[in-house]
């Protein structure tokens, strides 16, 4: 089944475009962001607004079909961040002026190492963006 057109924008105007994971503004990129599957479609999950977020191409594939991960603290097997559920700030903050993002709870360490928040290319992307201020977002649910 395919996600209707409509429900596509209103998904990703509702996050301001930004990915809902690691906060990459589509605008920025110039990529437009693909609709992800919170819990996998492969482990039961939905098409429901309840069960989709929006975010960039990078953060999906590396989610893939995953909804758990190792805390690596812990090394206790927590769910990943739930968009619908979680405030992306409860779970996450912005580190070395906002080049990485931090994880500061089990399930937003787990979404960093998981997810790969903090890859070369998108931590060099952010390097130049901060130097323009066009990053960190200001505005941060
Ligand atoms: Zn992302």
């Amino acid at each position: 089944m395919t996600i209707p057109e409509n429900v596509r924008r209103q998904v990703s105007e509702e996050a301001n475009h930004y990915c809902e994971y690691c906060k990459t503004s589509s605008r920025l990129t110039g990529t437009p962001l693909v609709i992800e599957h919170i819990l996998p479609r492969s482990l039961g999950g939905s098409d429901d607004r309840s069960n989709l977020a929006a975010s960039c191409y990078r953060c999906n594939e590396f989610k893939g079909a995953k909804n758990h991960a190792a805390d690596p603290e812990s090394e206790q097997l927590v769910p990943l961040f739930n968009p619908r559920n979680q405030l992306w700030a409860d779970e996450f903050i912005w580190g070395n002026d906002g080049t990485h993002i931090i994880g500061v709870t089990p399930i937003g360490r787990a979404t960093v190492i998981a997810l790969r928040l903090n890859n070369e290319n998108i931590v060099e992307a952010r390097a130049i963006w901060i130097e323009f201020r066009w990053h960190p977002p200001l505005a941060i649910e």
